[in-house]
């Protein structure tokens, strides 16, 4: 029999991993969508604070480099 402390920890590990992969999906919507007014923008670099929508995939970027760290 598995220790119940051990199946906590798998089953908890799966469900961080599943809601990791959702997370990574929705980032890589808002990545690959871009900037509407900045096509050419493509968050290799820190965007400018001054359009919203670049610092909105500039901050999808920083993230999913930070799941894929894990
Ligand atoms: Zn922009």
């Amino acid at each position: 029999m598995w220790n119940i402390n051990f199946c906590v920890w798998i089953i908890s590990n799966i469900t961080m991993n599943l809601r990791n992969q959702e997370k990574k999906i929705e980032l890589l919507k808002i990545l690959s969508k871009g900037c509407k007014k900045h096509p050419a923008y493509r968050a290799i670099r820190k965007a400018t604070e001054r359009c919203e929508e670049c610092v909105i995939v500039w901050k999808a970027r920083v993230e999913l480099n930070k799941l894929e760290e894990d």
